[in-house]
């Protein structure tokens, strides 16, 4: 079986990388023409624990190939959607991208394809994108297959060989054989595959991350309430992670959440069930109370800073959780805007070394080190969870630090690191 995935992204390059790896002759297909050429030369454009060596093992197996050109849509039996669907200003899932993809599609296959959606699309979109397909190239037979994915950044490799489920979503009547021999390895693993319609996986997709991004909100309230009466956060986490009806995942106190999914998708379902007549309270309040996490924890971290001028913060961890570069929509820069707006100075430190940062801010270098960053700082931010940061040398950055104070808005350190410090965090005495 050939396949071409169409999008070299998180996705993309992780799910081309590992149905290669299952044996599958794989093309990764992307029209950043850098992205392409650096895969090509062996460089991985993502940092993704354990991929560089899926990748360099398929290529070696000669499974994996990396290409710009869109005749590998026609060489394809199956056709793998994975380009992004960023937000629109109005809140609607853009899919410019997957229309695109949709039109080289149509002018550039002759024969009948299965294409699978594994991007992250609207309700209606794989419905929508068969009939696309049939009005521009009536002649061919083409089955389009909701596929969406469940990774995460940062485990993305493990999580893609050992889902807790697949969901496929067929038009009925539509044939399985192809999806069935495509995740053939999954199967004899025991992975359970969940057969259903397409509109039903779409909204499996965007329900599943709404859910997860509302108990991450939910629980960012808990804190503000256990401030108060004097409770321990981490300890009403696990207490209610304990049990068994609730579950332990995706009840930690943080700086609101952020990255390239739960912010837009949230914004998406928002916006799609206004538009049908189903609004939903619910995800227009995670909305509203995650923006105004990420402002009061930005305000408080302000205040914190009580000399009289030139401030400069620290923030340690701009990427939006551990284990990534990916910084889009990371609750670290919404902090590091408002500093900003105030005139302080920030100096940054990220363990990835994230390229993404110097795209958005020019002006801002990363730091080399944790304790590089701390150099004259009144305050570090610990804004992501990076393991690196609870073994950092805390003798030395206090001996750099102007005013030594730690804000940890992921509860890392559990507690200050010395008596040299003046330690907060989230949602319990420090
Ligand atoms: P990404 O931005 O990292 O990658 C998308 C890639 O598609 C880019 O490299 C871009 O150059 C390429 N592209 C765009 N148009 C193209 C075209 N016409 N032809 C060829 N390549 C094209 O995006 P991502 O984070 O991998 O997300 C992809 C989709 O998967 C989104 O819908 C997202 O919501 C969903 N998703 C993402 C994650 C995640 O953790 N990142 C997890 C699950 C689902």
């Amino acid at each position: 079986m050939k396949v071409t995935v169409v999008g070299t992204g998180y996705v993309g390059l992780v799910a081309g990388a590992c149905f290669s790896s299952f044996g599958i002759n794989v093309t990764c297909l992307d029209n950043n023409e850098e992205i392409i050429e650096k895969l090509k030369s062996g460089e991985i454009t993502i940092h993704e624990p354990g991929l560089e060596d899926v990748v360099k093992n398929s290529i070696l197996a000669g499974k994996l190939a990396f290409s710009t050109s869109k005749a590998h849509l026609q060489n394809a039996d199956v056709i793998i959607i994975a380009v992004g669907t960023p937000q629109s200003a109005d809140g609607s899932a853009n899919l410019d991208y997957l229309n695109g993809v949709v039109d080289d599609i149509a002018n550039n296959v002759t024969d009948d394809k299965v294409i699978i959606i594994k991007s992250t699309v609207p309700v209606g979109t794989a419905e929508k994108t068969l009939q696309l397909l049939y009005t521009k190239a009536p002649e061919r037979k083409f089955t389009v297959v909701s596929n969406p994915e469940f990774l995460r950044e940062g485990s993305a490799v493990s999580d893609f060989m050992k889902p807790d489920r697949v969901v496929i979503g067929l038009k009925n009547g539509m044939e399985r054989e192809t999806i069935q021999l495509l995740y053939t390895k999954l199967t004899e693993a025991g992975v359970p595959i969940f057969y259903t319609d397409n509109a039903s996986a779409e909204l499996i997709k965007y329900s599943s991350n709404c859910y997860l991004a509302m108990r991450l909100a939910f629980l960012n309230e808990m804190s503000d309430i256990a401030e108060v009466v004097g409770a321990n956060i981490d300890d009403v986490s696990a207490g209610m992670g304990g049990d068994k009806r609730i579950g332990k995942h995706y009840l930690k106190v943080g700086p609101g959440f952020g990255g390239s999914c739960f912010p837009k998708d949230t914004a998406a379902l928002d916006y799609l069930s206004t538009q049908i007549g189903a609004k939903s309270k619910i995800i227009d309040a995670v909305i509203a109370a995650n923006a105004g996490r990420k402002q009061n924890l930005a305000e408080r971290a302000y205040k914190m800073l009580n000399t009289n001028a030139d401030h400069t913060v620290t923030v340690w961890g701009v990427t939006f959780k551990a284990n990534t570069d990916d910084i889009r929509d990371s609750a670290a820069l919404d902090i590091i805007d408002f500093m900003i707006s105030k005139g302080v100075k920030i100096q940054a430190y990220d363990p990835s070394n994230t390229a993404q940062f110097a795209n958005k801010y020019p002006d801002l270098n990363l730091a080399e080190s944790a304790a590089a960053a701390a150099k004259n700082s009144d305050l570090i931010i610990i804004c992501t969870e990076w393991e690196e940061f609870k073994s950092a040398n805390f003798a030395e950055i206090a001996g750099v630090m102007r005013n030594k104070q730690i804000f940890d808005m992921r509860n890392l350190l559990g507690s200050s690191p010395s008596d040299d410090f003046k330690y907060s965090c989230l949602g319990k005495n420090a």
